[in-house]
């Protein structure tokens, strides 16, 4: 038993990796960041340098892990990944800055939610390629300095504005990935669709990624659920209109929206007359987290348009108003 769920547990890991794109041209859609990126490689590699340290932002599942994998492919170089409340302690940080190669990549994602402690010795790892590290206390306190290998920094954050601005300002390259189009996802699902062998038409391929929110994560989880509905249907091949009826049973409607995202609209119109309301308010009438809606649910609402924000709070449109049905 445990032999099999070792290589069940080692399938799914391998069919994840292998869902990646692993190269800069593999990568679909983001043009800009893309070519940015493509001339920062070339110039580093041209120089034999490591690359400049990268803040990466945006919403959650658009490829910012994959991006600094990637990275790490294009330079021949490893990349550690590890997120800001893995590092509360000092030691945490060292440990990792100490154990990186000349030209490696450390990841560190939601850097906007690190302690100060921390986030104060990364400020002259990322400048100077050294660790301080003060050994004692009050008077007799003495400042050792240790040289790190010139590695490079990838923050990834959906708030770059909660970043303070000395850790700001010691990217030398900033870049925002933006939702994508549903032509760009269509490619996404079709390539996924091609890794985990199963079969799907362009149209049920395009259906998907219309119900995706601008998110690839979402249209790789989604391609997923449809494949087990086809399966335990005896369905072939993923068409239109299985993509369709699977994503109806998963409660997935034509814009992407699932039940919280209804739920948020719904009180939004319902409870407060389609605002102005306040997000801790909403929070509250619908019992999700504030910080949740606001990272996870509020950015596509605000992207199709279906909310705005004003300084008065969040309002729900007449477009959201239409979707749900509401006079
Ligand atoms: P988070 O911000 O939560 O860390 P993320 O932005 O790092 O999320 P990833 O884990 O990199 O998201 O991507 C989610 C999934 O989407 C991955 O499985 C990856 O295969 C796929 N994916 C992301 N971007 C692309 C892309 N541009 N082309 C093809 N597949 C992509």
């Amino acid at each position: 038993d445990l032999l099999l769920a070792t290589a069940m547990a080692d399938e799914t890991g391998n069919q994840e990796e292998g869902i990646r794109p692993q190269r800069l041209d593999d990568y679909i859609g983001q043009k800009e960041l893309k070519s940015v990126l493509h001339i920062a490689i070339q110039a580093a590699k041209g120089r034999n340098e490591s690359l400049d340290h990268l803040l990466l932002y945006g919403p959650p599942g658009l490829g910012k892990t994959t991006m600094s994998l990637i990275l790490a492919t294009e330079m021949g170089v490893n990349c550690k990944i590890t997120a800001a409340p893995a590092l509360e302690r000092p030691r945490d940080i060292m440990g990792i800055l100490c154990s990186l190669k000349e030209g490696d990549i450390l990841f560190i994602d939601e850097i906007h939610r690190m302690t100060r402690m921390t986030e104060e010795l990364l400020y002259p790892a990322m400048e100077d390629y050294r660790l301080d590290i003060t050994i004692g206390k009050g008077q007799t306190a003495k400042t050792r300095s240790i040289p790190l290998p010139k590695f490079t920094l990838v923050g990834a954050t959906t708030r770059v504005g909660s970043l303070t601005s000395p850790l700001r300002d010691r990217f030398g390259l900033i870049q925002r990935l933006r939702f994508y189009e549903t032509d760009e996802l269509t490619l996404i699902v079709k390539r996924t669709a091609d890794v985990l062998k199963v079969c799907v038409t362009e149209e049920g391929a395009e259906e998907i990624a219309r119900r995706s929110r601008g998110t690839p994560r979402i249209a790789n989880r989604l391609l997923k659920r449809v494949r087990d509905y086809c399966q335990v249907n005896k369905v072939e091949s993923i068409d239109r209109k299985f993509a369709e009826e699977a994503l109806e049973v998963f409660n997935v409607d034509p814009m992407g929206l699932d039940w919280t995202d209804r739920l948020v609209l719904k009180v939004m119109i319902e409870q407060f007359n389609g605002g102005p309301v306040g997000l801790e308010a909403v929070a509250s009438a619908t019992g999700e987290d504030a910080q949740t809606i606001e990272e996870v649910y509020e950015p596509y609402l605000l992207q199709i348009g279906y909310v705005h924000r004003t300084p008065r709070g969040r309002v729900a449109t007449v477009a959201a108003r239409k979707h749900l049905n509401y006079e």
